[in-house]
């Protein structure tokens, strides 16, 4: 046994000089008991912390006289099992982020404040508070830091609340007072899953179906891989991973399944739930934490083989790991934008790697680095390129905007979206109306000729900035003057543009006074629930028309709609982003394949700007093949992604001048250390310091050195210790420093 005289712990404590492991002695009578993974008591500086073992040592450089003892040990189990440790500390190196950081990702949810207790207090937004916050008079600060926890949490238990914010007691009162939130009594140990489901029986499959499963089990025999699993939207993928689940089962092995937070809607759990029972669990972010720490320990208790969940999911303590699964892989929301800023797939294929299982990621637009791999060999391909009904894709009319205007309509709808609306209306029939968010930031187009200033080293849309109405690049830096004329047409109807939900909602109801709207984005979702409601009121069919970003994309499933429209396709397609392409095909593609599910025939139409640009033709096609094929080929021609590697260190703060000179000291610094090392000079393919595309965010400004070098593993490995030195070196009070190895955004 590795069981030596000293345990070594990690503090309980997000802070960056506690990041080590200290020595303390166990004490006799915990001799048999301590384990690594546990969770403990011990004496710090003057006072008693919690932290964890991560290991147990025969020896250590202390002096004997400087060692203290572990006080307690927590729980009588390990929190975290023993084979996880090599993984926390892969986490931690991958991602750059503190050990404990690292060792939250494993521990059960709401254990740290624990939530063991039978019934607990947890604080809600009230449903109705965003029409009783404008009556609600003057709140104070500790009030409105109390509103603002709350509006990014789906509620939080009271002493969380206080001690996140600072508040008291009193302040909770008041808001209650006000009837801006409500405090209730929880159980902790509750059944997430109160939806009756009746058993399912698997269908018959069809040959790609068969074939998927075939390489699937193939692979579950030899040992491990990655399949990635290409079949376009109702061609049965889910029957497929319920069936691979089920062969994983049949060999004594457990499954764990990732869907994106966003289509956590009943029908994938229960799918898996009517097919499997009471042996899956569910874990995503919208349960409290109670049913979240209660699932945490039906899997660690082994009372269960398929884990069903959000991004964090594949953390899940199952111990004969043998297959997992990610649902719609090429979705971003598999990557967290919090320390540690992991990707769900890379993860699970380092889990996969470590207990010897398979990976399977099924998508009907996969990423393009996924593709490629598979293209390479590096994966295996399985493709179903038929939809199991056979059902017909709705029509896709395409229409150019740049037409419109020369027929002198201004309107942010053209005239055929503006019928089909009308004609929907008449009808009795539904329309949704798809706005994409990812087109907030501005950018400056020709409205004759359609084409949006581009930098010239970089085949990357620059960005309008109003501070000196400039346009800038986000990648190599380069500024221009506002032009008078377009570069391309001479035109002088240029402008800078950029259009949201509620300006969509404004015109309509000029064209229409009596249509009854919905709208869904970021504002109308953050309460917890209103995802789901508002599905759920639009497929009553109280209202007529449902406006959204993306996330109606993913909704799509009502029988009376039989119109969508997509305001600006283009939106997407004109961020500073190498990915922007990329992403306006898997939206397009996602709408033109779900629209006029029901009886009725369905019609989509795109507006745009550019109605020859590949991406949105190619997906009004379906035509994934040769998208990839033109796709690949700008990438490889920029190198960008899979074709180099990108580091992103965004640093932020108060003040300007002081960021500025600290991003310069910072690039200088990093060049040097990179022209003293000759595998980071062969590997460097480009490297430079840029204001963020968003500039400031909540009074922050943001800089950030972006590096590209070529994807060798030394190379990459070689950063890696780059980054480790540069976090080391660059520690500021003042200045916050957030690294990201390829980062899914530059923004
Ligand atoms: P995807 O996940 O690729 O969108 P699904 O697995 O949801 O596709 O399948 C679409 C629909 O077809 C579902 O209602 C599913 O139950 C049904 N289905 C899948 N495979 C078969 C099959 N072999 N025979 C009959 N129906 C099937
Ligand atoms: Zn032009
Ligand atoms: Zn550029």
């Amino acid at each position: 046994m590795a069981d030596g005289s000293y345990a070594g712990v990690v503090i309980d404590r997000v802070s960056s000089a506690l990041d080590r492991v200290f020595h303390y002695k166990i004490p006799d009578e915990l001799k048999d008991k301590t384990k690594p993974g546990m969770r403990v008591l011990v004496p710090f500086g003057r006072s008693t912390v919690q932290g964890y073992i991560i290991s147990l040592d025969e020896t250590t450089d202390i002096p004997e006289q400087k060692l203290k003892a572990i006080k307690k040990l927590m729980d009588p189990y390990p929190l975290i099992s023993e084979k996880f440790i090599p993984l926390i500390m892969w986490v931690k190196k991958e991602y750059h982020c503190l050990l404990i950081e690292a060792i939250h990702c494993f521990i059960p949810p709401g254990i740290r404040i624990n939530v063991k207790e039978k019934k607990q207090k947890v604080v809600y937004l009230s449903s109705d508070y965003a029409e009783k916050v404008e009556s609600a008079g003057k709140l104070s600060a500790n009030m409105k830091a109390i509103i603002q926890v709350l509006e990014q949490e789906d509620g939080l238990p009271v002493r969380e609340l206080l001690i996140n914010t600072g508040a008291s007691q009193s302040s909770i009162s008041s808001l209650v007072s006000k009837g801006l939130i409500t405090v209730e009594s929880e159980e902790t140990y509750r059944n997430p899953w109160q939806y009756e489901t009746a058993a399912t029986h698997p269908p018959v499959y069809n040959d790609e179906q068969n074939e998927a499963i075939r390489l699937i089990c193939a692979i579950m025999s030899q040992g491990r891989g990655t399949v990635l699993l290409h079949g376009v939207t109702g061609s049965g993928k889910t029957e497929v991973y319920m069936k691979a689940s089920a062969e994983a089962l049949a060999r004594d092995k457990q499954v764990i399944v990732l869907v994106p937070e966003i289509s956590l809607t009943p029908q994938t759990v229960g799918r898996f739930k009517s097919r499997f029972g009471d042996r899956v669990a569910v874990l995503h972010s919208r349960l409290s934490i109670g049913e979240r720490y209660d699932e945490w320990r039906r899997i660690y208790n082994n009372k269960v083989d398929i884990v069903v969940g959000a991004r964090s999911a594949i953390f899940a303590p199952l111990n004969r790991l043998g297959l997992v699964i990610i649902d719609e892989s090429h979705e971003d929301s598999y990557k967290s934008e919090k320390r540690p800023r992991y990707h769900a797939r890379e993860i699970a294929e380092m889990r996969c790697r470590m207990e010897n299982a398979v990976l399977v990621l099924g998508s009907a637009t996969p990423s393009l680095e996924d593709y490629h791999k598979a293209r390479q060999g590096e994966y295996h391909l399985a493709e179903m390129k038929h939809r199991v009904d056979n059902q017909i894709l709705p029509e896709v009319k395409i229409i150019d905007m740049r037409q419109e205007l020369a027929k002198g309509n201004r309107s942010i709808f053209s005239q055929s979206l503006y019928s089909a609306l009308r004609q929907t209306l008449n009808n009795h029939e539904q329309a949704i109306l798809l706005l994409n968010r990812r087109g907030y930031a501005q950018f400056v187009s020709c409205r004759s000729c359609g084409e949006a200033i581009k930098c010239s080293n970089c085949d990357i849309t620059l960005t309008y900035h109003k501070k000196g109405n400039k346009l800038i690049c986000h990648y190599c830096g380069l500024e221009r003057e506002y032009p008078k004329v377009c570069p391309n047409c001479k035109s002088s109807y240029i402008k800078h543009f950029g259009l949201g939900t509620q300006r969509v909602e404004e015109e309509l109801l000029k064209l229409f006074p009596s249509v009854r709207l919905l709208r869904m984005d970021m504002d109308t979702t953050s309460r917890k629930g209103a995802h789901h409601d508002i599905i759920e009121a639009f497929g009553t069919g109280r209202y007529d028309i449902l406006i959204g970003t993306q996330m109606v994309a993913k909704g799509l499933d009502f029988p009376n709609v039989t119109l969508v429209g997509v305001i600006a396709a283009d939106t997407a397609l004109n961020l500073p982003d190498y990915r922007s392409s990329e992403k306006t095909f898997q939206l397009m593609t996602q709408v033109a394949g779900r629209a006029g599910r029901g009886t009725k025939p369905g019609l989509v139409v795109v507006q745009t700007y550019q109605p020859d640009h590949y991406s949105i033709r190619l997906a009004s096609r379906h035509n994934y093949e040769e998208f990839y094929k033109r796709e690949i080929e700008v990438r490889r021609q920029f190198r960008y992604p899979p074709y180099s590697h990108i580091i992103r260190v965004l640093i932020s703060g108060d003040d300007e001048k002081g960021l500025i000179n600290y991003a310069n000291d910072m690039l200088e610094w990093t060049r040097d250390y990179i022209s003293r090392d000759l595998v980071l000079r062969k590997g460097l393919v480009e490297i430079g310091a840029y204001p963020a595309p968003i500039e400031r965010i909540n009074n922050k400004y943001r800089w950030h050195i972006i590096v590209k070098t070529d994807t060798s593993e030394e190379t990459i490995s070689g950063y890696h210790l780059l980054a480790d030195a540069l976090l080391e070196k660059f520690q500021s009070e003042d200045i916050n420093t957030a690294l990201d190895f390829n980062p899914l955004s530059l923004l």
